[in-house]
């Protein structure tokens, strides 16, 4: 029983033990839990931390993305301006090229109007000197028509009586007498004299503006006919052949319009010594008269033709040749001049000439 005893003691002790075992492996498998539950909760602590900073992280690095981008952004932002900027510099550097020409060019302008302005000065200087030529020519030609017309009325009296002394010895002379024919020569020297004496009244009336007009209506005709019949007088061998009279009344001043027939007619005689007519020809067209006088002459070289109505002209290849001072054309223009008219004048050397002028109607 004994054994029996002891042994369910010793059992029992065992149990307790076994039992104290337990509860100490309990307590240390809870105390082992409550350790688990922190370390847990540590670990679920640290694993939302690490959420935490991986969404930071995700954070940052979308931040650190969008600078990135930014920087790129930016970077070519630069290499841009960097491109605008080298392109601005050429430009720059262009303009600067530019402005140097354009200087280079003022620099130019500046030299030609120097020259342009020294130019002036020295044109300036000309038309001065021109204008005083002009002046001192007007004052030589108003000395020399004073002249003329004083030497042209000096000549007129001693003149009226040498004609008239003339005229009473041809009376006398038998025209059988040997000095008739001498008589007869001093009649063609005494008509030329009168002739340039008038002339040269005439010039001087037209220079000074005094060449006045007797308007008064006349037949056209008559102008024609009292030519033909004044120059026919000393034509002896030319025939002048009047193609057609203008039968109308025409206003002007009939014996200045004559005094420009008898020139031409004269003219046309005198320059065509080796023909036999002179052919005039009056017609009436748009509203003017138009008269011309054709001769079959010497004719005139084209150079001549614009020169033949200045005064004292003569062409110089005939001067020699044919009498006269170059004053009739002269006084022919003007006279049409002073009736509105116009002269034309067509030749050809060697063959003749055909002198036309035209009077408003
Ligand atoms: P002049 O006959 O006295 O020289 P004019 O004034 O009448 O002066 O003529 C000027 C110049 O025109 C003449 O010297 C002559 O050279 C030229 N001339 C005029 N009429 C004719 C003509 N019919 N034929 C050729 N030349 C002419």
């Amino acid at each position: 029983m004994d054994v029996q005893n002891r042994e369910r003691e010793k059992r029992a002790a065992e149990l307790i033990l076994a039992n104290t075992e337990l509860i100490f492996q309990n307590l240390e498998k809870e105390k082992r839990a409550a350790e688990l539950i922190i370390a847990n909760e540590e670990l679920v602590f640290q694993n939302n931390e690490k959420e935490k900073r991986a969404a930071e992280l995700t954070v940052a690095n979308k931040e650190l993305l969008f600078q990135n981008e930014e920087k790129e952004k930016r970077a070519n932002e630069l290499i841009i301006a960097n491109i605008e900027l080298d392109f601005q510099d050429e430009e720059k550097e262009k303009r600067a090229a530019e402005l140097l020409i354009a200087l280079k060019e003022l620099g130019y302008q500046d030299e030609e109007k120097s020259k342009r302005a020294a130019e002036l000065i020295i044109a300036n200087r000309e038309v001065l000197v021109q204008k005083l030529e002009k002046e001192r020519r007007a004052v030589a030609e108003a000395k020399k028509d004073e002249f003329f017309n004083m030497v042209s009325h000096e000549f007129k009296t001693p003149l009226t009586n040498i004609k008239a002394i003339h005229q009473l010895l041809e009376k006398k002379t038998d025209k059988a007498d040997k000095i008739y024919p001498f008589l007869a020569n001093a009649n063609n020297s005494i008509q030329r004299l009168e002739k340039l004496i008038a002339d040269l009244l005439d010039v001087t009336k037209i220079n000074s503006g005094q060449i006045d007009l007797n308007i008064a209506a006349f037949y056209f005709a008559d102008a024609l006919t009292n030519s033909i019949a004044n120059v026919e007088l000393s034509a002896n061998h030319h025939e002048i052949i009047l193609e057609n009279a203008v039968e109308l009344l025409y206003s002007g001043d009939q014996f200045r319009i004559e005094q420009v027939l008898i020139n031409l007619l004269n003219n046309a005689i005198k320059y065509s010594p080796q023909a036999n007519k002179v052919i005039v020809n009056a017609k009436v067209a748009n509203g003017y008269i138009e008269v011309c006088v054709q001769d079959f002459g010497v004719g005139i070289a084209a150079a001549d033709i614009s020169h033949l109505f200045q005064r004292f002209y003569r062409v110089s290849k005939t001067a020699l040749q044919f009498q006269g001072v170059g004053l009739g054309l002269y006084i022919a223009s003007e006279i049409v001049k002073k009736h509105k008219g116009t002269f034309s004048i067509t030749s050809e050397p060697g063959k003749g000439s055909r002198f036309c002028f035209s009077l408003p109607l």
